[in-house]
């Protein structure tokens, strides 16, 4: 009955789960059959070998689903809903569609359409009314366990604004509360009692680690099971309790069946399990717990059914739904959805109780089985653990559990990888995890075993949400998350497995020699003099008349002044290379070439973007690496060639006559900034499409040389020099790749020094006696010239696209983040200065020497 992988490197056993009979032996599901998951897959040929693992981020919508609402759309006549019956009738239609998807109908609930989510949350909070419709002045209160999504937590807000009292429950308690004694409200001894209103938020299912907290709290929670608790912790409990759900990323997989458990509001948003349409959502409310909700301030049209415009007077609709949405629904996207459920009955076969979401449920649900074993098991070479997972359950139970699994990586010897690490090499592999916190603070908290005031110094060490600071002393500030959605497989399992494997689990053999690391990390500590040979190497540059060491000198004052011993070995530019498009391949320089405050001249100069105006990358595009451009300084020409194609010519100087068309367009790195750029033409736009494989490229240049523009440009290159933050020089010092290259365990990475320098696509070049020791200058003159260092360069998996053929390895990424502990940083950003003589030196020559310098105070920090 076990199913094992093709080929695997792992020791591998499949659960035995004998819950489930399936008639038929799959390689794909333990649930749907091959064929029928075969097509189901099919619609999502898109994805090509793409590994999507984030089904709690968003569902990914089939393909016909989109054909069909087209059709729909383009054969139908839908008008606005207050102006045209129909369209009304098929929403109201489609209102009872979803009803009964919850095993409900109009009768027992009301369906609000919102925005998403987020929004019904708030519309709930906001119209709730806390305190005892009998005595204004009895409050209510607001209730919400920890781990709850950050949308929820934003809502104590709202009610602290309403004079409720604010309480928080943790995993446990809440738990415990329910295995606890029931205090009814007949119970409650009067000076407990509290005839306001009580509101608990709790999730269906927990987006951080698919925890599916009982739904049974549904009616404990109405019956008084955590007055205890309230009793405790603010000396009153509540007689009228109201239990909003959120069950945002419970209905993605799951069945809710509202005819079992009836929770007073239900929030979702439907691009959670049909991945289309997206900005719309619902609330349930339960029509016998509607009255409560009747503190909504607003009104807009749709809502009221008089209004006075000249005094204070509106009357709100009747209709529940008509008092909550505001203005015109998202009728098409309404629309939408009757095809949703269509599609998705249509797709899955009701294998699981005759019912799709219990199929889907299973489904899924033994896909994180099967990765929560794998990680629970998987060891490196010397029998360290490699995974921590952080589940709240043994993934036994399907009604505990639900289709994600949390973890974050340790290397053998028990340090944490870091989860934006992983993302790196998941990127390289086209593998979408989610990495961080996952909006679900209260959970990291727990697992991660911070206490509030070790996530205030975390966040004072730099750490904000959503950052890349994924390892602070060692400690991981966030994890990596695996979800699942109907269209998986196991065969995603599998790739994500090889790629944990292949990246971050040492075998005996393949042991990863940190020496090298450690060495440099312990001399940085102890003995500087020796270890960083690096200051100016000539006496005819006096440090003491540069502004920076003064600074550093004075401020040193009655202190040891720093030591700085010159070099030995002279350090000289070995190589420029400049590249004239973003992203495409080199151009190397030989003799000289013009320098100033930008960059060097014509260096990214220009960009290809794709029509919808967005920048194309090698990420995207590996290919734009064999786009050769030359800048022939004679002709006048920016000449490309590519391997199989004649080569093409655009001119240097646009011609002051010849129309320009602007084009604006998106820079991938600041997408707020909109640049003016000027497009290049239909016939390098084709050639460039044609040899890409991509249609309706354009060449775009950034900057240009029409003197009538450069005044209105100046602000905006400034400002885009800023936003990017980006310095204009890279430096790369071979010795270093060298060294880089020894550490390379993997034999099937077979790039000589050439070829693995051409990666870091570096526009200066250095060789020094020792490696590492540019990652600690702080300046350096190249001849004449002045440069600050702005610090190290952070990587991507770009470096694994070999420059040559487009072909993507994982090496030297891998290599890099192991031997800086994760940080993946390589090669120094420098900003130009100017001349150290003030002279009008506008070149830079190739072989010119240089000076390094170095600040003692940094090292020793
Ligand atoms: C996704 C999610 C939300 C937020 O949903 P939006 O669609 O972003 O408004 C809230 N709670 C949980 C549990 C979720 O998974």
């Amino acid at each position: 009955m076990m199913r094992e992988p093709k080929s695997s490197p792992y020791k591998h056993k499949r659960p035995n789960f004998p819950k489930e009979e399936t008639t038929e032996m799959s390689l794909l599901s333990k649930v749907i059959r091959n064929d029928d998951m075969q097509n189901i897959t099919k619609e999502f040929a898109r994805l090509k070998d793409r590994c999507y693992l984030e089904n709690t981020g968003a569902t990914l919508y089939p393909k016909s689903l989109i054909k069909i609402v087209n059709e729909d759309l383009m054969q139908n006549i839908y008008m606005n809903p207050h102006t045209d019956k129909y369209t009304k009738d098929c929403i109201e239609q489609i209102r009872c569609l979803i009803l009964r998807h919850f095993n409900t109908d109009p009768t027992t609930y009301s369906v609000v359409f919102t925005s998403g989510t987020t929004q019904s949350l708030k519309l709930v909070a906001e119209s709730f009314q806390f305190t005892s419709e009998q005595n204004e002045s009895l409050q209510g209160s607001f209730v919400y366990l920890r781990d709850n999504h950050t949308s929820v937590l934003g809502l104590r807000e709202i009610a602290a604004d309403k004079n409720a009292d604010v309480v928080h429950v943790s995993h446990q308690e809440f738990l415990n509360s329910l295995c606890g004694d029931a205090v009814t409200s007949t119970k409650l001894k009067a000076k407990h009692k509290n005839k306001g209103n009580a509101l608990f938020v709790y999730p269906a299912q927990s987006n951080f680690n698919g925890f599916k907290y009982p739904l049974e709290a549904i009616d404990k929670i109405k019956n008084g099971y955590l007055n205890l608790y309230m009793k405790k912790h603010i000396g009153k409990g509540s007689n009228n309790w109201y239990v909003l759900l959120d069950a945002a990323s419970y209905v993605a997989t799951n069945k809710l069946d509202l005819g079992k458990r009836q929770p007073d509001f239900v929030c979702f948003s439907f691009y959670k399990i049909f991945g289309y349409p997206t900005g719309l959502g619902a609330i349930l409310i339960k029509n016998s717990s509607a009255d409560v909700l009747n503190q909504k301030r607003y009104f807009g049209g749709g809502t009221v059914d008089v209004v006075l415009t000249s005094e204070d007077f509106h009357v709100k609709r009747e209709t529940l739904h008509e008092r909550f949405e505001d203005g015109t629904v998202p009728f098409l996207s309404i629309i939408a959805l009757k095809h949703c459920f269509d599609v998705l009955h249509t797709m899955i076969p009701k294998v699981i109780n005759n019912d799709v979401m219990d199929t889907i449920s299973y489904h899924t649900f033994f896909l994180a089985q099967d990765l929560y074993y794998q990680l629970n098991k998987l060891e490196h070479g010397n029998g360290v653990k490699a995974a921590v997972v952080y589940a709240d359950t043994d993934f036994m139970d399907i009604d505990m559990q639900g289709a994600i699994v949390t973890f974050n990586l340790m290397r053998d010897d028990k340090s944490f990888v870091g989860y934006a690490e992983f993302q790196n090499l998941a990127d390289l592999f086209s593998i979408n995890v989610r990495t961080g916190c996952f909006c679900n603070s209260g959970s990291c908290q727990r697992h991660l075993k911070a206490t509030n005031k070790e996530m205030k110094e975390m966040y004072k060490a730099g750490h904000k949400c959503g950052d890349d600071f994924d390892l602070i002393n060692g400690r991981p500030t966030g994890a990596i998350r695996a979800s699942f959605g109907y269209y998986n497989t196991y065969d995603d399992v599998d790739k994500l497995m090889q790629m944990i494997c292949r990246c971050f689990v040492a075998s005996k053999l393949n042991k990863p020699n940190r020496t090298m690391y450690n060495q440099y990390e312990n001399r940085k500590l102890s003995n500087i003099s020796a270890a960083i040979p690096l200051t100016p190497t000539s006496s005819s540059f006096d440090i003491f008349n540069n502004q920076k060491y003064l600074r550093i000198f004075n401020s040193n004052q009655g202190q040891k002044p720093p030591q700085i011993t010159p070099t030995s070995n002279e350090i000289v530019l070995t190589e420029i290379t400049i590249f004239p498009i973003k992203s495409c391949g080199a151009f190397k320089i030989r003799t000289a070439w013009k320098i100033g405050p930008k960059g060097f001249d014509f260096d990214r100069e220009w960009m290809i973007v794709k029509d919808n105006g967005v920048c194309l990358t090698q990420k995207q595009n590996p290919r734009m690496c064999m786009i050769c451009p030359k800048i022939d300084l004679k002709e006048k020409m920016l000449i490309l060639s590519f391997k199989g194609k004649s080569s093409i010519a655009v001119p240097l100087e646009t011609k002051i006559d010849s129309p320009q068309k602007p084009a604006a367009l998106c820079h991938t790195k600041v997408c707020s900034d909109i640049v003016n750029g000027i497009d290049c033409g239909d016939e390098v736009a084709n050639w460039i499409s044609e040899a890409l494989e991509v249609s309706y490229l354009r060449l775009i240049r950034q900057s240009e040389s029409d003197k009538r523009m450069q005044k209105k440009k100046k602000e905006e290159e400034k400002k885009l020099l800023s936003l990017s933050n980006q310095a204009q020089f890279l430096l790369i010092n071979r010795t270093t790749v060298k060294w880089l290259r020894d550490q390379i365990k993997d034999p099937t990475f077979t790039d000589d020094l050439d070829q693995l320098t051409n990666r870091f696509r570096g526009n200066l070049m250095i060789d020094t006696e020792h490696p590492l020791v540019e990652r600690e200058w702080e300046s350096l003159n190249i001849g004449k010239h002045e440069f600050k260092v702005e610090g190290l360069c952070p990587r991507c998996h770009m470096v694994c696209i070999d420059q040559q053929t487009g072909e993507k390895t994982v090496e030297p990424l891998r290599t890099i983040s192991e031997q800086f502990g994760g940080k993946i940083r390589f090669g120094i950003y420098m900003t130009y200065v100017g001349t150290v003589d003030g002279s009008k030196d506008g070149f830079l020559k190739n072989y010119a020497s240089i000076k390094a310098f170095t600040a003692v105070e940094d090292i020793s920090r």
